[in-house]
């Protein structure tokens, strides 16, 4: 197998130890003689990998115990409506900063259950900056203030978390979790879908504070309910069964890292590295304010966008896969998660060095 570095932004690169264990253990789970895949979700070897991996993202991000931790089905995207039904809890008003793309889609959906109070815009600079905070119009009515703490398309990351007072604060957090520590306490909600930083696509993880449960939003489906997920364990039906097993070994390996605090060391290297190398050259440059870029999506374009189909071919050639920027940025775009190796963030600037120097 020929060595590649993989920058997809989702579904995107896993780590190697955690696929070949799961490769090792594909066709008999620890002596069971099943496939994770073949197994009851209510049987005791499923039971088991599903509270080693709850306990294991608990310890991971210090969980307070009256936080639930779900892990769900429907993406980010399925949350989108599911925080409103079940947090509105019979106010009218939800607070949403909008800072890029997934702020806009979360914004639009909730707009279908509720009056959405869009807090704060970045707009005014294209989306490459955060607005801050003292300029936000929050209403001190609002059933919660969603926000996205990392704009997957636009590489804005937010380095700090908003107070937002005795309002619940939910985030999307979908391309960050996981790549530092975080104050889970701080929220009233946050949600992610896996295939960024967490495991295979299909498996959606919430963590909710307990008391926001138990208020929703009439005539919503049963598979909204947080609730009715939180009672039954995340088994109110079958859950993604292999993708919770896979996360829970993606825990397994960020502990045996050290946790996050050292995840967030060897992120804050790569993220370095990478910007370094791009306001060191004329030739390659980033849109986003300085002080709000992204750890895990680093876009960037060239000066001359002419190079831009020749940039990725070579880049292809050269194992350095998934380059191409999202189509309203353009440019190119570098997803280095949790799982993207260092050596990868090296050969890419190598990469991008040496493109300059025969083609700049
Ligand atoms: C990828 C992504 C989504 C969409 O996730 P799906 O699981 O495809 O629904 C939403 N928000 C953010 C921040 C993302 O990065």
């Amino acid at each position: 197998m020929s060595e590649v570095f993989n920058f997809s932004a989702g579904p995107a690169v896993l780590p190697a130890p955690v696929l070949e264990q799961a490769q090792q253990e594909l066709r008999d789970w620890q002596g069971s003689g099943m496939s994770v895949m073949e197994m009851s979700h209510r049987g005791s070897h499923f039971m088991s990998i599903a509270g080693q991996a709850e306990a294991d993202l608990r310890t991971l991000l210090s969980v307070p115990d009256d936080y639930r931790v779900l892990f769900l089905q429907g993406g980010a995207t399925s949350q989108f409506a599911m925080v409103p039904m079940n947090l509105l809890r019979g106010r009218q008003s939800a607070d949403y900063i909008n800072t890029g793309a997934w702020s806009k889609k979360a914004i639009a959906e909730a707009g279908r259950y509720c009056t959405v109070n869009v807090a704060a815009t970045a707009e005014a600079s294209g989306f490459t900056d955060i607005p801050a905070r003292d300029t936000w119009q929050t209403d001190a009515g609002a059933a919660y203030l969603h926000y996205t703490p990392n704009e997957t398309i636009g590489g804005v990351e937010f380095d700090w978390i908003p107070d937002t007072g005795d309002v619940p604060l939910v985030a999307d957090m979908s391309s960050t979790i996981l790549s530092r520590p975080l104050d889970v306490s701080r929220f009233g909600l946050i949600y992610a879908g896996a295939q960024k930083n967490i495991g295979p696509a299909g498996l959606t993880v919430v963590i909710v504070r307990d008391g926001l449960l138990g208020d929703m939003l009439d005539g919503a489906p049963t598979m909204y309910n947080y609730r009715l997920h939180a009672d039954a364990g995340s088994m109110l039906n079958t859950p993604p069964t292999f993708g919770w097993y896979l996360a829970g070994l993606v825990f397994r390996w960020l502990l045996g890292l050290g946790g996050l605090a050292s995840i967030e060391v060897i992120n804050r290297r790569k993220a370095g590295r990478l910007y370094e190398a791009i306001d060191a050259s004329d030739f390659y440059h980033s849109p986003v304010a300085p002080g709000c870029r992204s750890l895990m999506n680093v876009p960037f374009t060239l000066a001359d966008s002419s190079l831009d189909g020749d940039f990725l071919t070579v880049a292809e050639a050269a194992g350095l896969l998934n380059l191409k920027g999202h189509r309203s940025v353009g440019g190119m775009r570098a997803s280095i998660y949790n799982a993207m190796p260092e050596a990868g963030v090296a050969a890419l600037v190598d990469f991008m060095r040496e493109f300059e120097r025969t083609r700049g």
